[in-house]
């Protein structure tokens, strides 16, 4: 799955960096490679180590669970697809395939974690850099597209599920962060804990608040001109930003991003940049894929969809699109703020 690069590649940073004595218990946990910010107000500095160690291991756990290549329980499932045998489930598998198959089929496929031997074969599955490798040949993604393995060929029968299509390899990558992010904010919930913050690079989630004020945090620039846009996020919100520009890879003055089209088999383009707030941390991380691939035409209509209402596109020029309930809720840097386009409520 992709939790290193949700890390590693952060589109969204909490905009409260330093801790101040008086101030909220900070701590970055190093899980996968990479970090995530745990941010907690209204804690002690022990009970804040306490919840962070749980967090920890719950996100190392998570890692081993659902990683697509390190090999465990995922890959040994991707394997008896691959063979044409029922495979085995954990409990949170079997829920992220639920999850992702209500999701794939509500953005008509273009959200579709199915798609793993796809993302194999443009070499995002790989801890290696990638920049300088040729894409595959045309020929290699045309068979893919022809044999277009879809969340909609698993078949769950309690703690076993099938494949229609030996082709599946699940890659869990563009919702894993939103539902672990989500994991976290539940157990700390059940500590006793209400105010936080859990960033996860790409995405995070917050409950409570900071200090009798709403949590605010920054979307980064998808173009790496610092921060985009600060958002106040409400107790239990999720904000998700995925883009194509953070992790790709480059061949002969050609990006070719992490995200992929399953229509076509190649990278989407038009999108730099999506971001959505939800108040399920999974649907906003799926959808900011989702709509990445959709495109400038299809976006809004898979928005639609999809059920969201606040999302913010930016677009090749970096010109922002969005309807005027997510303007409402963003705030641009006063010294360059873009160019808006709002568009027809979703
Ligand atoms: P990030 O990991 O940078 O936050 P995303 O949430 O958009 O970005 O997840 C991108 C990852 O999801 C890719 O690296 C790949 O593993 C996987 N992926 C790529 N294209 C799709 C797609 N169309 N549907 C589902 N998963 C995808
Ligand atoms: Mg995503």
């Amino acid at each position: 799955m992709r939790l290193p690069a949700f890390l590693t590649f952060a589109l969204i940073f909490t905009l409260s960096a330093c801790t101040p004595a008086t101030g909220p218990y900070q701590e970055r946990i190093y899980v996968f490679g990479t970090l995530v910010d745990v941010t907690l107000a209204g804690v002690t500095a022990e009970q804040g180590r306490q919840a962070v160690a749980e967090l920890a291991k719950d996100f190392q756990d998570e890692h081993r669970e659902w990683h697509s290549w390190q090999p465990g329980p995922l890959t040994d499932l991707n394997a008896a697809i691959a063979r044409g045998e029922p495979g085995r489930l954990t409990p949170h598998l079997r829920r992220l395939i639920e999850i992702s198959q209500r999701l794939s089929a509500q953005s008509e496929g273009l959200f579709d974690p199915a798609i793993g031997g796809l993302v194999r074969l443009w070499g995002f599955h790989s801890d290696d850099p990638l920049t300088g490798k040729p894409p595959p040949s045309a020929q290699a993604i045309a068979e893919w597209v022809q044999a277009r393995p879809r969340m909609s060929d698993l078949v769950l029968d309690g703690d076993v599920v099938r494949s229609r299509n030996p082709k599946v390899m699940l890659d869990f990558g563009a919702i894993a962060k939103g539902y672990a992010v989500d994991l976290a904010i539940e157990k700390l919930r059940a500590m006793g804990i209400a105010n936080g913050i859990v960033n996860a690079g790409g995405g995070m989630t917050v409950i409570g608040q900071r200090d009798g004020r709403p949590w605010r945090v920054g979307v980064r620039h998808p173009q790496g001109k610092g921060v985009l846009a600060a958002i106040e996020l409400r107790d239990g919100e999720s904000v998700h930003t995925s883009g194509n520009y953070e992790r790709y890879n480059e061949h002969e003055g050609i990006r070719y991003g992490h995200i992929i089209d399953p229509r076509t088999g190649y990278p989407g383009r038009e999108v730099l940049s999506a971001t959505v707030l939800h108040e399920d941390g999974s649907v906003a991380d799926a959808a900011a894929t989702a709509l990445v691939v959709a495109g400038m035409k299809d976006w809004q209509r898979i928005a639609r969809r999809m059920g969201l209402r606040l999302v913010m596109v930016v677009d090749q020029a970096g010109e922002v699109h969005m309807p005027q309930a997510m303007a409402d809720r963003v705030r641009f840097a006063e010294d360059s703020p873009p160019i808006v386009h709002v568009v027809p409520p979703l």
